[in-house]
């Protein structure tokens, strides 16, 4: 029993060493060097504490039956066990502080580490991996492996040093009682291992179920204007009932396995139990041993059920915390598509054109020698320093895909783009976009305050530069309508800002970033045509000091840049200036004066 115990705890020790991505959590553990080894000293003196307490028994035992104690020596048996109990209250309290502790800094750490990564990966990668599953790693793996190193620790010294005393403190009354009580335990080990392991598939399988709850009822929520005016209610309600009726029914497969587990180990331990009270009890009648051994026999076994349990536990604990890690690892060792390339050049200021040379670009890199599923190609674009280049053509013509070029979100497959006549591969990412002033065509918001969302946490900016960002947005008087002004919140428990006046506000954020290049995605799409035009009319008169690039699905709000282009297809079709394309009269032409006379309508 000894053997299988200590080899068992062996291999549990061995799959520590061999793991590779064990260097995760060293840090963390070296950091908490002290509070590891007080914790782990201060759990053994409890276990020594609590084999301790069978010893007295056996002596009050003996000395009872012996008839030979009087109430003085039996006060004095009283106390010792109270003075044990307090001092296993104080270590135990101790070890929990020290080693649970432990197990929360390398949570923290491993998180912040594996949040401060994730960010730094490629837009193309958040596009492959879902959300969810990234939150799942955040959540599930690191708890995983917050319980190998706290519970995991705990239970690994415990099994063998508890586990182990208390088998010898059994074997010092007597050997061969010992070799028979410990028949039933290798059942408790391959039951809890067992148990455990069903136990937690079972529970994943629950916790998947509650997320899947709750991401229904939530959309449920969000959408709740959608199903009220489509009268969807009842649908709503009965695949909520559904998703509900699944989470109770894993819930329940769970109960079944947790509920049998007790049962099942206690009688085990029962049946050791019974085996001393037969052998034990006629051990005791031929005076083989002691009544008090008798009696401090059974308390040993009682210390041993959790060892025993605890092998069993501790063996798939780390091989799960093994498996989350290595996970978490996979994702740490993706390195991000777009990076810094040695021998990259600085960027100080931008003084020359935006140089796009026979570019092609596919989000599917694999396709992309074929050619055929090109979201972007052959495309050549030259923009001095200063000017304006407007961008227009029906939807999915790629022209959003070419504007995320610029600051590398994402990366072209062929060709290149060139800033001041330099690669924009070679130069640092950070500085390139430091250059670069983007909206997106989706204006997004964080929950926060508008000031927040304006300047995104950069507290250096000063209210005058704020104001006059959202005055050029025409945003300001919006802003000031609100009783907080800039400090209102928007987003998730703040006020609920229109399509318009969000994308408002992220212009603000745009037109506020001091920069050499500004690329806007359809930046008036959600106003309304008179505070386009203004807008408009503010980002023309910031030409000639930066270079921009706006897109526009109103052919109005370009006319007056310096060179246009069409796309269709993501290749260009058209390309001038507004009087060269009307000259041409193809797709620019004919679209403009389609929206001329809409806008005639509206007015
Ligand atoms: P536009 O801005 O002109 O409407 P986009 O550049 O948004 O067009 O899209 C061009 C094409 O690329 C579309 O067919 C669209 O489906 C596809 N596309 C856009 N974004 C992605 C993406 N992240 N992954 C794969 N395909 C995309
Ligand atoms: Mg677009």
């Amino acid at each position: 029993m000894l053997d299988v115990h200590l080899s068992t705890s062996c291999r549990v020790y061995e799959t520590f060493d061999h793991m590779k991505s064990f260097y995760l959590i060293k840090p963390y553990l070296l950091e908490k060097k002290f509070f590891i080894l007080l914790g782990l000293a201060c759990l053994i003196i409890v276990d020594f504490l609590q084999l301790c307490i069978p010893r007295i028994i056996k002596w009050t035992v003996d000395d009872l039956t012996a008839y030979r104690i009087d109430i003085r020596t039996l006060l004095i048996y009283a106390l010792y066990i109270v003075g044990i109990s307090i001092l296993i209250g104080i270590f135990r309290y101790l070890w929990r502080r020290c080693l649970i502790g432990t197990s929360r800094r390398v949570e923290e750490g491993l998180r912040n580490r594996l949040f401060g990564h994730v960010q730094t990966l490629s837009a193309s990668y958040f596009d492959k991996v879902k959300t969810g599953d990234l939150m799942a790693h955040a959540t599930n793996d690191i708890q995983h492996i917050r319980m190998a190193t706290g519970m995991g620790m705990v239970a690994l010294t415990d099994a063998i040093v508890l586990g182990t005393a208390a088998i010898g403190f059994m074997a010092y009354i007597n050997v061969k009682l010992t070799v028979f009580v410990l028949i039933p335990m290798p059942m408790i080990v391959l039951g809890a291992r067992f148990f455990s392991k069903k136990m937690h598939r079972l529970y994943g399988e629950v916790q998947e179920a509650f997320s899947d709850l709750t991401e229904v009822v939530r959309e449920r929520f969000a959408g709740i204007r959608i199903i009220k005016a489509y009268n969807r209610q009842q649908e709503a309600a009965s695949r909520v009932e559904d998703v509900s009726k699944d989470y109770i029914g894993k819930n329940l497969s769970l109960v079944r396995i947790t509920g049998s587990f007790f049962p099942m180990m206690v009688f085990f331990s029962n049946l050791s139990l019974a085996i001393v009270l037969f052998l034990g009890g006629r051990q005791t009648i031929t005076f083989t041993i002691t009544p008090g051994d008798f009696v401090a026999f059974i308390s040993y076994l009682g210390l041993l059920t959790w060892p025993m349990m605890a092998i069993g536990w501790v063996t798939n604990l780390i091989q799960r915390g093994k498996a989350s890690l290595d996970r978490i690892d996979k994702i740490i060792q993706t390195l991000p598509e777009i990076d810094d390339r040695p021998g990259e050049v600085i960027l100080k200021r931008v003084k020359g054109p935006v140089v796009f040379k026979n570019v092609t670009f596919s989000y599917a890199p694999d396709v992309q020698e074929s050619g055929l599923f090109s979201v972007l190609a052959r495309i050549d674009i030259n923009v001095d320093y200063g000017k304006i280049l407007g961008i227009v053509g029906p939807p999915g013509s790629g022209k959003s895909t070419l504007l995320n070029l610029i600051p590398r979100i994402f990366d072209v497959s062929q060709g290149s783009i060139m800033l001041d006549g330099i690669d924009i591969r070679k130069l640092k990412v950070r500085d390139l976009r430091s250059r670069i002033s983007f909206m997106p065509q989706e204006p997004f918001l964080f929950a926060g305050t508008i000031r927040e969302n304006i300047t995104l946490g950069n507290k250096k900016i000063k209210d005058a530069e704020l104001i006059r960002a959202a005055e050029a947005a025409w945003i300001y008087d919006t802003i000031t309508s609100f009783p907080k002004g800039f400090e209102t919140l928007v987003g998730e428990k703040g006020i609920v800002l229109s399509g318009g006046q969000k994308q408002r506000v992220a212009l603000a954020r745009a037109l506020l970033k001091d920069s050499s290049i500004m690329i806007l995605d359809d930046p008036i799409s959600q106003v309304d045509m008179e505070t386009g035009d203004a807008i408009i009319k503010t980002i023309r008169s910031m030409a000639g000091h930066k270079t921009i690039i706006i897109v526009s699905h109103r052919l109005s709000a370009v006319r007056f840049a310096d060179q246009i282009i069409a796309l269709e297809k993501g290749r260009i079709i058209e390309s001038g200036t507004h009087t060269q394309l009307m000259a041409q009269d193809k797709y620019y032409a004919k679209t403009f004066r389609l929206q001329e006379i809409e806008e005639e309508y509206a007015y």
